[in-house]
């Protein structure tokens, strides 16, 4: 078969504006880019569904046939929740709701301190979670891959695991068009007083609108500063707590990971 300069420009054309991560290889048979694995399911004896957020595609569903018993060849290493890494896929349901065939499977990073303690897998796991829950197949996300990536790294090395969580909870919200509005009541615009959050509404009421607010929940002060800035050790639960509660909201429940975090 033979594919004349149109077909050539086309890809060419199409590797550019796809950027450098990734590209179309042997005329769109499959596709590469760096990925982060949010979950895996096993779907037979031998086969896996892994749920994987990348860098220049957003997230993908892949199958992988044969990673439970494989111990040579191309997944030899093993690929396991949370693994950053490189991957190629088939591309012939690139952009559909069917599973794409995971062709090779390479671990880049080993953030070995992501499992040296609970809290720290409990944290990367949490933004697993929500990261694979609140945004949709085949949307791309650049800028929350790199937030993702580099979330993991600064859990993998946290004291409190919790600070770089709540930095990822307003990245994700942020990226998804679902980021609250702190500075102000946002039924009678005033930016004093605030004492309560609504999910519903999508930010803070005031003391003097909250009672006519049925779904809602009181906010501290130190954790109102927290959420306009950045959270101390002190105030980082209750930030969490409030955006955890605004997720669980998006998400339609609360995450699973969400509990385990602040015991
Ligand atoms: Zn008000």
């Amino acid at each position: 078969m033979q594919y004349g300069v149109d077909s050539l420009s086309f890809y060419y054309r199409y590797y550019l504006t796809n950027g450098m991560r990734s590209y179309i290889m042997g005329f769109m048979s499959s596709i590469s880019d760096a990925a982060v694995v949010l979950s895996r399911l096993d779907y037979s004896e031998t086969s896996q569904v892994l749920v994987l957020f990348t860098h220049a595609h957003g997230k993908v569903r892949v199958m992988g046939k044969g990673l439970k018993k494989s111990t040579k060849t191309r997944f030899a290493a093993g690929i396991d929740i949370l693994d950053i890494g490189h991957l190629t896929i088939s591309a012939r349901h690139v952009r559909t709701e069917q599973l794409s065939n995971l062709i090779e499977w390479k671990q880049t990073r080993n953030l070995s301190g992501l499992r040296e303690t609970l809290p720290r897998l409990y944290a990367a796991q949490y933004i697993a979670e929500i990261t694979a829950r609140l945004t949709e197949d085949w949307d791309p996300h650049e800028t929350l891959f790199l937030a993702l990536t580099y979330a993991l790294e600064a859990i993998a090395d946290a004291d409190l695991a919790l600070l770089p969580v709540v930095a990822y909870q307003k990245q994700l919200l942020q990226e998804i068009g679902s980021y609250p509005r702190f500075d102000l009541c946002l039924s009678c615009q005033r930016a004093d007083h605030l004492s309560h959050f609504s999910s519903f509404e999508g930010g803070m009421i005031c003391q003097y609108c909250q009672s006519k607010q049925v779904e809602k929940k009181r906010i501290l002060p130190a954790t109102l500063a927290a959420l306009l800035d950045q959270p101390t050790e002190q105030t980082c639960a209750g930030a969490f707590k409030t955006l955890n509660y605004h997720i669980s909201h998006q998400m339609g429940k609360e995450p699973a990971l969400a509990r385990k975090l602040l015991t």
